[in-house]
């Protein structure tokens, strides 16, 4: 096989969400297995739509992801579209379009010498007039081709359209559709290079598709109608084409397509919600691909995954991102993690809720917390309760159908007494001694604990609760432990 290259190829036109990013991380799985190159190429040609920083959002987001890129926009190609930052290059840039415009002139030309492609100086006005009389008439609305044979010079304002054939037949046999043909395409004549000198869309992936030596084009179904348009340029160029996977959309749980309604999209929020960036790829390549029949593997490392991914195996429905699944997976990545990286994964999260920990204290706690979140933002919340001064209780947590009002201030009571004559204020005294306590009052130890965490802690879910109050410190638990029961004059004595 001649060199795998693919390409991701976004337009800066927004922030990409994570749909897109699941068509990069198929280009660049499939780049990898083979041992080829994975380029990145931004389409620009719609300077209008051009979105300031879109770029540099992409660069920053595969570095996070951990995705290497082989091809892309030079330094000194960032600094022409105004986004500095470092630089990839590559052998075949420009790789930024609006860069490469000559390109597209001389492969517009070329067509045109040829005869697939002609000069058209039609006006906006002479366009809509015949859009009119054509809706008039119940037509399809498309160039009629006027300026087909009437050799428009080029020193004329004008656009370049292709020629399109009448009833082509067109069958293409696509890496994840498999067999798809056309007998007509619905596009009249369509302008390849615009008067200002800029290629629409169809040229510029054709063209440079070609140069860049692309060898598989991966991208959304979305695109799959402008595909009889590209082979015909190809064909008319007299260039090999490249292997198409039309990749099938990823949904909402509501079948709908992905979007921010439902919930996170963005890369920049999963990372600020708290996951982890091997855990989101892993997810996200599960999204439409398996490795295979009979294979359950869930949990990938990224050696794995680019052994294991083909093109077989991507879906030929469309998936749901199903952010359970994510969050469970999430979970599973982070209780992987050393001691080391979950201390260095959870500090920006404690850095930013402005909470700090003694490193002895955060020793005993952090390994029940990694045990337990499913997120990174879930650790803040959870130890809250050892960095604060005050911390405010769900109050309601605490009742049960064992525990009512009386029942609460009995066991706070006798807590607090258990609690201040323990000689060592260790993870085991606690337990013995509260334990014992439930017995005493013949309590289910679950309901009565409850009592106490919410009182010492404020939180329903916490670390384990003799570790909890051992990592406190015996004042504070106590003081917590009598504040509570003040608290609980207050509150009417049928409550709960
Ligand atoms: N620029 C197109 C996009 O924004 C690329 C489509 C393609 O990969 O050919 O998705």
């Amino acid at each position: 096989m001649t060199e795998v290259r693919t390409r991701f190829a976004p337009s800066p036109t927004g922030f990409q969400h994570i749909g897109g990013f699941r068509t990069a991380l198929y280009s660049w799985l499939l780049a990898r297995h083979f041992g080829g190159k994975f380029i990145l190429r931004v389409e620009d040609t719609d300077q209008e739509r051009r979105v300031a920083g879109a770029i540099k959002y992409l660069l920053e987001s595969f570095e996070w992801l951990g995705v290497d890129i082989d091809e892309g926009p030079s330094s000194a190609e960032l600094d022409l579209v105004g986004e500095p930052y470092k630089g990839i290059g590559g052998d075949f840039g420009p790789y930024i379009q609006s860069q490469r415009l000559p390109l597209y002139k001389e492969a517009a030309e070329k067509l045109i010498a040829t005869g697939f492609a002609y000069r058209c100086d039609c006006t906006p006005e002479m366009l809509e007039k015949e859009r009119l009389e054509q809706m008039a008439r119940k037509e399809l609305p498309g160039y009629s081709g006027y300026c087909r044979t009437r050799n428009v010079s080029a020193d004329t304002r004008h656009v370049v359209r292709f020629k399109m054939p009448h009833k082509p037949s067109i069958t293409v046999i696509d890496a994840v559709k498999d067999r798809v043909s056309w007998d007509q395409v619905p596009m009249r004549d369509p302008v390849l290079l615009k008067s200002d000198g800029f290629p629409t869309y169809h040229l510029a992936v054709v063209v440079d598709d070609h140069h860049m030596r692309i060898s598989h084009v991966l991208r959304s179904d979305e695109w799959l109608s402008s595909l009889p348009l590209h082979v015909l340029l190809f064909d008319a160029f007299g260039w090999e084409k490249p292997i198409f996977a039309h990749l099938p959309a990823v949904l909402g749980s509501d079948g709908k397509k992905l979007s921010k309604r439902h919930g996170a999209t963005s890369l920049e929020t999963f990372k600020s919600d708290g996951y982890l960036s091997q855990a989101l790829l892993n997810y996200v390549v599960l999204v439409g691909w398996s490795p295979g029949e009979g294979d359950e593997q869930e949990i990938f490392k990224r050696e794995d995954l680019i052994k294991k991914f083909s093109l077989d195996h991507v879906n030929k429905a469309s998936a749901v991102f199903d952010y359970n699944k994510l969050i469970w997976m999430n979970g599973m990545y982070i209780r992987a993690l050393s001691f080391e990286e979950f201390t260095a994964a959870a500090k920006p999260f404690l850095d930013q809720a402005g909470m700090q920990m003694a490193p002895e204290r955060w020793k005993i706690i952090a390994p029940h917390v990694q045990e337990r979140v499913r997120a990174l933002n879930e650790i803040a919340p959870m130890i809250e309760f050892l960095c604060r001064d005050q911390i405010e209780r769900e109050m309601n947590s605490m009742f049960h159908k064992e525990i009512d009002v009386s029942r609460a201030k009995q066991i706070l009571k006798l807590a607090d007494q258990k609690l201040s004559g323990l000689g060592d204020f260790s993870v085991a005294e606690i337990e013995g001694a509260l334990r014992g306590l439930a017995a005493e009052l013949n309590l289910k130890p679950g309901p009565m604990f409850g009592v106490l965490r919410v009182a010492v802690t404020g939180k329903k879910i916490t670390p384990p609760l003799f570790e909890s109050f051992s990592a406190l410190g015996r004042e504070a638990t106590l003081q917590r432990i009598r504040e509570t029961g003040v608290l609980l004059e207050n509150v009417p004595a049928q409550g709960g």
